[in-house]
């Protein structure tokens, strides 16, 4: 009997409406009654809780510590960084009545910590001794966004943001890079994402920092993702908020701070770099389950199939591999694999009464959609070395992709003209001022995605002036 499908639609053809219906139908998130709020639905957490794991063992592994902060900030704190304030202003949500009684001062709901961090720093540091100071915290933040999508901006999100203090500026800038560069391992090694790193223009430069660096992703439409941030403070928010150590040389001086963020925005990120018209790809270090037990039978050998498929799924859950096993009667196998596919599960173990017979099962990989006959011994060994294969190659295709997409531009016409008609990023000279970032912006919507750290000289397409590399692309 035909079953009632919802189709995807295909990526290619329109990967605006492609991504929402993905987010349905894999049951990664649903919309909530506030605009921009969403609930994250079971799949989409366990995708969100494995990432977590792996940047949280990262940041432990660099010194790091957890800590929780409030998530109510007095107005007067907000206040104190003239930037900071005027940047974050017109995303900011307000309790302002608090058990029916209007409250003396207005209390922000956070759209980043630094302000009410900084109160408790400013206590916590006297002495050199107390430096450096190493936490994260893992927390929701609100921002009023205008234009929401799930995941990839919305006005709650999840995220993690690292608050340090130093007693130098070369330390602080170091551990803004050494954060840069946990993230891009992350993004690489456990999201199989390539992310490009360089410096954001001043105009895209967090409110208050002195210098914002970046982890940019090419999606699969050509846009780019602002993954990741780190931002090196300097002494501003010290010196707003009153934060002084007596150094070794017993001078009462002001320490130098860093702050850093990484998104539920990253699971967006996800969906749209690997996932193609069959559904989500999910990279197997991340993905929920990593394999699926499909029994294939019919009416006179159900029993049979059914109880070698449940044995098929213990022995392998027991070697180590995180696996279901779809024992639902009421669906076709062939509506099983579509589903499987479009929930992006790595590998699919097919067991029909031949491959039972044999001593086999057939693996079907989700990247390639390659099948293998694998004798039954050799099952689990053979699986987890295919997880590391779909890892690596699920890298290397969005490396591919992003280095087709990665093109110089010769001139300003070529310039619109890659914009418009094939996207990706696009390298040309920038000569350093916010006019011709804004001209290029308003004419074509491509923004500086980042500087490289290896600026090359060039004459700006716009001014002619003498400029260095910049990196452009239309963002999401
Ligand atoms: P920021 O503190 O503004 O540098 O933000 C840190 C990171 O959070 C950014 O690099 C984004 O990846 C992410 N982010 C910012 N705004 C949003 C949003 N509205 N929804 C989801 N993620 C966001």
């Amino acid at each position: 009997m035909a079953e009632a499908v919802e189709k995807l639609t295909k990526k290619s053809e329109d990967p605006s409406k492609w991504y929402l219906q993905l987010v349905r139908m894999a049951k990664l998130a649903d919309y909530g009654p506030v605009r921009g709020t969403f609930a994250i639905r079971p799949y989409g957490f366990e995708i969100w809780e494995r990432v977590q794991r792996d940047l949280d063992d990262r940041f432990k592994a660099t010194g790091h510590k957890n800590a929780y902060f409030p998530l109510l900030i007095p107005e007067s704190y907000l206040k104190k960084e003239a930037e900071h304030v005027e940047g974050f202003d017109p995303e900011l949500a307000w309790v302002t009545i608090g058990g029916r009684e209007e409250l003396e001062e207005r209390l922000a709901i956070r759209p980043t910590s630094e302000s009410i961090i900084c109160d408790f720093y400013k206590n916590w540091i006297q002495s050199y001794r107390d430096l450096p100071i190493l936490i994260n915290q893992w927390c929701n933040v609100l921002r009023w966004e205008k234009v929401t999508r799930p995941f990839l901006r919305t006005s709650e999100f999840l995220w993690q943001e690292g608050h340090t203090v130093h007693a130098t500026a070369e330390e602080a800038r170091a551990e803004t890079l050494q954060m840069l560069n946990v993230y891009q391992d992350c993004f690489h090694e456990a999201m199989a994402i390539p992310v490009l790193t360089g410096v954001k223009s001043p105009s895209e430069r967090f409110a208050g920092a002195v210098e914002t660096f970046t982890c940019e992703a090419l999606m699969g439409d050509g846009r780019a993702l602002q993954a990741a941030t780190s931002h090196d403070l300097g002494q501003n928010f010290a010196k707003a908020f009153d934060i002084t150590f007596l150094d070794e040389q017993q001078e009462r001086v002001h320490p130098y701070q860093t702050s850093w963020g990484f998104s539920t925005r990253t699971i967006g990120g996800l969906i749209l770099v690997h996932g193609d018209d069959r559904g989500l790809k999910l990279p197997p270090r991340i993905a929920p389950t990593q394999a699926v037990v499909v029994p294939i039978w019919r009416g006179n050998n159900k029993g049979e199939v059914r109880r070698e498929a449940e044995a098929l799924y213990s022995e392998l859950k027991d070697a180590g591999l995180r696996m279901e096993v779809d024992l639902d009667e009421e669906h076709s196998p062939g509506w099983k694999f579509n589903e499987h596919e479009l929930r992006g599960v790595p590998v699919r173990v097919e067991l029909g009464p031949k491959d039972i017979e044999k001593g086999q099962a057939v693996l079907v990989r989700r990247d390639t959609r390659e099948k293998e006959f694998v004798d039954r011994k050799e099952l689990a060994v053979r699986l987890q070395a295919l997880m590391g294969e779909i890892q690596e190659n699920m890298l290397r295709q969005a490396a591919a992709f992003r280095h087709e997409n990665t093109r110089q531009a010769e001139s300003y016409d070529e310039f619109k003209e890659i914009i418009a008609e094939k996207r990706g990023f696009v390298v040309a000279p920038w000569d350093g001022t916010a006019e011709t970032e804004q001209k290029i912006k308003d004419d074509t919507k491509a923004t500086i995605r980042l500087l490289p750290f290896e600026r090359q000289d060039g004459e700006d397409l716009v001014s002619g002036k003498p400029g260095q590399t910049a990196v452009f692309a239309r963002a999401y």
